[in-house]
């Protein structure tokens, strides 16, 4: 069964998320863990979560995908925004674990000038603050476009942040089709190729969801603008093909294009009669 999903809007609660979901026809669903450019959360109430607790098990959503802020920056060598990011981090993954929640994914940061190497090792010591060992929540990391100074472009950045924590077993990766096209990898042409690499490099079973996007920006541009499915440089057919692909089937795939909910419903709408 496909699980399919969008990035959904908890400004007016987790319940209410949770019933958007439902009624764009979907069965999983992401989420930022707080506010997604500032740094407050809203403290959700015992009354919404059981109706979130309930609406997801009575509709079984597949794995639900927890998003950190985009103002969280473990690369980063400058103290207050580092000690921030570490903070984010420790919270959240506790915050979203509490809640039964599958995945957080986040950005692994931008080095902002130090280098890939010395970014990789806050990212390694920020993760090793958040994870004790004992959550049942897998973080997972995002393939980056490779705009600025991003860490994570390449698959062998991934595999030497997991492989540098504590608690490997609770790392995971989330690809973003968008990012990969972007970052140089050719899912039109090659797909088969690019999968064998990230299984050579990474093992596809660590490989736990992915982000659905077609993208503005051509084939290596290293710049992170999301299309909507079709109407962008990569195109239906392969991103069809992704979704179809039989080393991909049962993960938990995620709509972030630049559509309301109504419009995400349509798009998942026309990709189930397509696939
Ligand atoms: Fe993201
Ligand atoms: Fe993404
Ligand atoms: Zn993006």
């Amino acid at each position: 069964m496909l699980i399919i999903g969008a990035h959904m809007s908890v400004a007016k609660g987790l319940d209410k998320a949770a019933q958007d979901t439902v009624n764009i026809n979907a069965n999983t669903m992401q989420f930022f863990s707080r506010n997604p450019r500032g740094s407050s959360f809203k403290i959700y109430s015992e009354k919404e979560i059981a109706k979130f607790q309930e609406l997801r098990k009575e509709y079984q959503f597949g794995p639900l995908l927890a998003h950190a802020p985009y103002t969280l920056n473990l690369a980063s060598a400058q103290e207050k925004i580092y000690d921030f990011a570490c903070m984010v981090m420790r919270e959240d993954v506790a915050r979203m674990d509490a809640l039964g929640i599958e995945y957080m994914v986040f950005h692994p940061g931008s080095h902002t000038g130090i280098g890939t190497e010395a970014g990789i090792q806050n990212i390694i010591h920020g993760l090793n603050q958040a994870i004790t060992g004992n959550e049942n929540i897998t973080i997972l990391l995002e393939t980056m476009s490779g705009k600025g100074s991003e860490i994570g472009v390449t698959f062998e950045e991934l595999k030497a942040i997991r492989d540098g924590v504590t608690h490997p077993e609770r790392i995971g990766v989330c690809l973003d089709t968008c990012h990969v096209f972007s970052a140089g990898y050719d899912i039109v042409n090659d797909l088969d190729g690019v999968l064998d690499e990230f299984d050579r490099i990474l093992g596809l079973d660590l490989l736990k969801a992915i982000h659905m996007n077609d993208s503005m920006m051509p084939f290596g541009a290293r710049k992170d603008r999301h299309a909507t499915i079709g109407d962008g440089e990569i195109g239906l057919e392969p991103l069809l093909n992704v979704m179809r692909h039989p080393k991909l089937q049962g993960l938990p795939i995620y709509l972030e294009t630049p559509l309301e909910d109504e419009g995400h419903k349509e798009e998942m709408k026309m990709i189930r009669e397509m696939l």
